[in-house]
């Protein structure tokens, strides 16, 4: 079976890449299992940091490559924490944190102006050099809440109200998040994509 090396070490994300190419014959590897360390996201966008980050792993390893960024951008912030989604605090994925800052910066904003959109940049490289990467992005439109609810998911999800929704992203059931999702979203076009890219 061929192998394609995914630039993420998240088991969760493994799984639903695995699912994603379960009929086409790949197999999903991460890039730890090959040695390959991570490297430092020096892009201003996060399809470049996705790309910078597959090339590597590419580059490393000779396979085809796939890799994802993610964040929340608010309208208020100017798109802030963005790209400093996992670190907005300072700390490296300290949710809590992280969504404390949150509501710090947001605090006195009348719901109105607290739009924001989590966004997720995928890229599969089918070579280092490759020039025409195949990209796909999804983003999720919602709210920043004023507190948070809910108890699932994780990073932002407490205090993320998406659009056309009653409940926070902690309180949707996982399965309606994980279609409903940037992640899901660029997930289906990414899928879509391939089969036109292969013709
Ligand atoms: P990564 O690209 O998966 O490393 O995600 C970067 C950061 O964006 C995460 O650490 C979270 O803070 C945030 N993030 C990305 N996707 C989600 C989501 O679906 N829910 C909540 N937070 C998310």
């Amino acid at each position: 079976m061929s192998r394609i090396v995914l630039a993420s070490s998240n088991p969760g994300k493994l799984a639903e890449f695995n699912t994603l190419f379960a009929d086409s014959g790949f197999d999903v590897i991460t890039q730890a299992s090959l040695g390959v360390e991570d490297i430092e996201e020096t892009g201003l966008t996060f399809v470049e940091n996705a790309l910078l980050k597959a090339r590597h792993a590419a580059q490393v390893t000779g396979l085809p490559a796939l890799a994802d960024d993610s964040g929340l951008c608010v309208d208020h912030l100017h798109g802030a924490p963005g790209l400093y989604s996992a670190r907005y605090s300072g700390g490296h994925g300290d949710s809590a944190a992280n969504n404390a800052k949150l509501l710090r910066e947001l605090s006195g904003v009348p719901a109105e102006q607290r739009g924001a959109f989590f966004i997720c940049a995928l890229v599969l490289l089918r070579h280092a050099n490759d020039p025409a990467p195949v990209i796909a992005e999804g983003r999720w439109y919602g709210h920043v809440l004023d507190e948070a609810r809910g108890h699932g998911g994780f990073g932002y999800d407490p205090l993320f109200l998406p659009q056309g929704q009653t409940g926070s992203a902690a309180e949707l059931d996982p399965q309606l998040k994980n279609r409903l999702s940037h992640r899901g979203q660029a997930l289906a076009l990414l899928h879509e994509r391939i089969a036109e890219v292969r013709g």
